[in-house]
């Protein structure tokens, strides 16, 4: 299907290219996903495209905090099915969370192609397709998720969420932890664990996290209580800036 020889030197970027334009291509990801998906590229190729030390200690506070939830959720939209959908369901075997689709631009359609696509890749339980529940302040469509998922939640992942949801589940009183390239994009800024890398390499990274620090409560508890929040998001601004790690 992609014919990228793996000397390129942006091999990782053309690979995630393809599998973003065949997601759009299969009705997972929309149009808009493209768009959300060059915006990341920029960023990445401006942190050198690796995963900082913040970063690290970031995927490593957020696999703490799924393995200590009492109902984590790790929510899917179109760009995380297209990029990581086996990544996505070995991190919630691994971290005893549920899988959600959670959709910006809710179509039934598209709703039912990623959970298919999530079951193709061994989820057995996929949420998302009875929206009997509501996150308060956004409009219909937008606040649709299912009551007994992240409704429920007390520790969601949202990656690549569009900022006004994230802030809206974030007020709802859960801890959130973001997956965003861009550390100035208010889904990164309300984030309780704001993980500043592709994730690409976060998803994999955390649930290496999260098989490390199982049957630690010591561990986990260090993991969460030494990461910072604030200047994680002043340590990936200077990583921008001034190319520090
Ligand atoms: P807002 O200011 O409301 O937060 P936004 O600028 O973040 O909006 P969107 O296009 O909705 O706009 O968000 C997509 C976000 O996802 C961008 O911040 C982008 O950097 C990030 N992103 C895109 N692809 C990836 C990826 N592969 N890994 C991590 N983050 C990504
Ligand atoms: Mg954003």
């Amino acid at each position: 299907e992609i014919d990228v020889p793996e000397s390129h030197p942006r091999y990782e970027s053309l690979l995630t290219r393809h599998r973003i334009e065949d997601g759009v291509e299969t009705g997972i990801t929309s149009k808009q996903g493209l768009i959300a998906q060059g915006r990341g590229e920029a960023f990445d190729y401006l942190l050198g495209e690796r995963t900082t030390d913040t970063a690290a200690a970031a995927e490593r506070a957020a696999a703490a905090h799924l393995l200590q939830a009492d109902h984590a959720v790790l929510s899917i939209n179109g760009n995380v099915a297209a990029l990581v959908p086996g990544e996505m369901v070995t991190l919630a075997e691994a971290t005893g969370a549920d899988l959600e689709v959670n959709l910006f631009n809710r179509t039934a359609a598209r709703m039912e192609r990623i959970a298919d696509h999530l079951r193709e890749h061994g989820a057995e339980d996929v949420l998302g397709l009875t929206a009997d529940g509501r996150i308060p302040g956004l409009d219909h469509e937008r606040a649709k998720v299912d009551a007994d998922g992240i409704g429920d939640a007390d520790v969601v992942l949202v990656p690549l969420e569009d900022g006004d949801r994230a802030e809206a589940l974030a007020d709802m009183g859960k801890t959130e932890l973001v997956v965003d390239l861009n550390p100035l994009s208010r889904s990164a800024q309300t984030a309780a664990v704001p993980i500043v890398d592709n994730i690409i390499r976060a998803v994999p990274a955390m649930t290496e996290h999260a098989r490390e620090l199982a049957g630690d409560e010591a561990a986990q508890r260090e993991a969460i209580e030494s990461f910072d929040a604030a200047e994680a998001l002043s340590a990936a601004e200077r990583a921008i800036r001034d190319g520090e790690l």
